[in-house]
């Protein structure tokens, strides 16, 4: 992997204000990816490619991410950075909305990392969990959204990506089969496994 390229990459993106994984996010997943040593990871929000690169450095031998996007631009750039970093191997992007592309799919997956629209994740947990293996682990980035979850906050525009946030916590820590933690780092990371 070119450390340099993606160097550059996450300078680009900063710039032009792609919301990338945030540094002390990263060194919290890189943390769990290490102890985890993942075949299989799904992301949801593939952006500029960036998360999916940093994470496929821990894959094992042949492990693949599969990562989602909508947007055109977007895609086009990640899949030009994939290869810039020499990581085409390892990472798979599909094109689409997530809310169609998830029933889909049947894999099973180690790591899901939820990073898209967050007025969608309790619809992406219920997906996540149907294709999470039984070590696996849900990571949710930006779960507490510039503080407004956690607030009495409820300005119409944010209202229903917050109620949905809301939402996402009640379920990962109302089910007894999951155990969540929640972490201030970036934008807020929940943490969820399953209890075996
Ligand atoms: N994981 C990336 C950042 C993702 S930003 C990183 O850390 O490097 C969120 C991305 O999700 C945006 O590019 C946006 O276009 C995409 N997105 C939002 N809603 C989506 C949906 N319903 N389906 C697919 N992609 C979506
Ligand atoms: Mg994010």
């Amino acid at each position: 992997m070119n450390l340099q390229e993606l160097q550059i990459i996450k300078e680009k993106a900063l710039q032009n204000h792609v919301p990338i994984i945030m540094d002390d996010t990263l060194e919290v997943v890189d943390k769990i990816l290490k102890q985890l040593k993942p075949k299989r990871i799904l992301e949801i929000g593939t952006a500029v490619g960036y998360s999916a690169m940093c994470f496929s450095d821990y894959l094992q031998e042949n492990g693949i991410i599969d990562t989602i996007e909508r947007d055109v631009e977007r895609i086009k750039e990640a899949k030009e950075n994939i290869v810039k970093v020499g990581v085409e191997e390892k990472i798979n992007i599909l094109e689409g909305d997530a809310v169609e592309i998830l029933p889909t799919l049947n894999e099973k997956y180690d790591m899901v990392f939820i990073d898209a629209a967050k007025g969608k994740y309790p619809f992406f947990l219920k997906e996540a969990l149907r294709m999470l293996n039984n070590n696996g682990i849900i990571l949710a980035d930006n779960i507490l959204y510039k503080g407004y979850v956690m607030s009495d906050y409820n300005k119409h525009k944010q209202r229903t990506a917050v109620r949905n946030l809301r939402e996402y916590i009640a379920e990962v820590t109302n089910n007894p089969n999951l155990e969540t933690e929640i972490l201030e780092v970036g934008d807020g990371l929940a943490i969820t496994k399953m209890i075996m």
